[in-house]
């Protein structure tokens, strides 16, 4: 059985005291999704389960525990990819789902649309029986304290990259195929109604049995102006080989943006790919050649950062 497993926690300068949260995060998401996998079970609930617990660890940039915007409210984005039949399903701005991946899921088998937001993207969890959650329920503490911190700075100004700690999946099943997901609260105090690449088929995340999967997470608005997750599975196309295509792309994405991100990928083969041009990526993953999840803060090589 050629199945792999890779999850991401976030690609940022990862402050030493929340180091052990990601890796013990993704560790966890890393290995409930290998035991779907192993258990025969299709890509997309490997990678929807894998991102379901890290929405509901509160150290990630997702589900509970997300960023604020600027006026103080968790809006989560989140998408998903079914490399099998490219069938998408995503959703943004919502304020009262608590895992939004499996909402994104829902959207993928139950609409006939690809992506709804805000209040149409909450009805339809309502009308699918999914729960609805109070908005409060989602902040918590260290990010209430964050907000207020800012405001009290002053608040404005032009929005910059900090802290990122969106979550990823990208899962390959014993069938061969292809799965891949993406959740968020987005950039910290960012404008109400902001959406960045998390959620977008081809800039946050793609899938296509033929060619490979990749998830990414950084700077939303750069990665969605190099659509980076197609130029990875475009490179592994082309490549044959994911590690070096997630350099490819992200040397790419430096180059043309100055991008600030990373990504996860796995060809149709098995290969994982990580690559990140931030000074830390929070990951974990598995092959059927390993004999356990490897978590772990990923860090630039001296010779990358020059
Ligand atoms: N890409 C996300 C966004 O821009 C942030 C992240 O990856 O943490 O919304």
């Amino acid at each position: 059985m050629n199945i792999a497993i890779v999850v991401h926690g976030g690609a940022w300068d990862i402050p030493p005291e929340l180091q052990a949260e990601h890796v013990a995060g993704c560790r966890a998401a890393a290995e409930t999704g290998w035991a779907v996998l192993t258990a025969g079970g299709p890509a997309l609930d490997a990678v929807e389960t894998a991102i379901r617990v890290m929405e509901n660890h509160p150290v990630f940039d997702a589900g509970r525990g997300s960023h604020l915007n600027r006026d103080g409210e968790v809006e989560l984005d989140a998408g998903m990819m079914d490399g099998r039949t490219l069938m998408a399903g995503a959703v943004a701005a919502v304020r009262r789902v608590a895992n939004p991946i499996s909402l994104a899921r829902r959207v993928l088998h139950d609409s006939p649309h690809v992506f709804l937001v805000g209040a149409g993207a909450e009805a339809f969890a309502a009308a699918v029986g999914l729960p609805l959650c109070d908005p409060d329920d989602l902040i918590v503490e260290r990010e209430r304290g964050l907000w207020q911190a800012r405001r009290a700075a002053g608040g404005e100004g032009r929005p910059a990259f900090g802290s990122a700690d969106t979550v990823g999946a990208v899962a390959l099943d014993a069938a061969g195929n292809l799965a891949v997901g993406n959740s968020t609260g987005g950039t910290f105090f960012k404008h109400p109604g902001r959406v960045g690449d998390t959620p977008l088929i081809g800039c946050g995340l793609y899938a296509d049995n033929t060619v490979g999967a990749a998830a990414c997470t950084g700077w939303g608005e750069q990665i969605m102006k190099t659509v980076l997750a197609k130029t990875v599975v475009d490179q592994i196309a082309l490549l044959g080989d994911a590690d070096v295509a997630a350099e490819v792309a992200i040397s790419y994405f430096k180059r043309r943006v100055g991008g600030l991100g990373g990504v996860i990928c796995i060809s149709p083969a098995g290969q994982i790919g990580l690559a990140h041009s931030t000074p830390h990526m929070a990951h974990a993953y598995r092959t059927a050649e390993m004999p356990a999840v490897v978590a772990a803060i990923r860090r630039v090589s001296r010779k990358e950062e020059q």
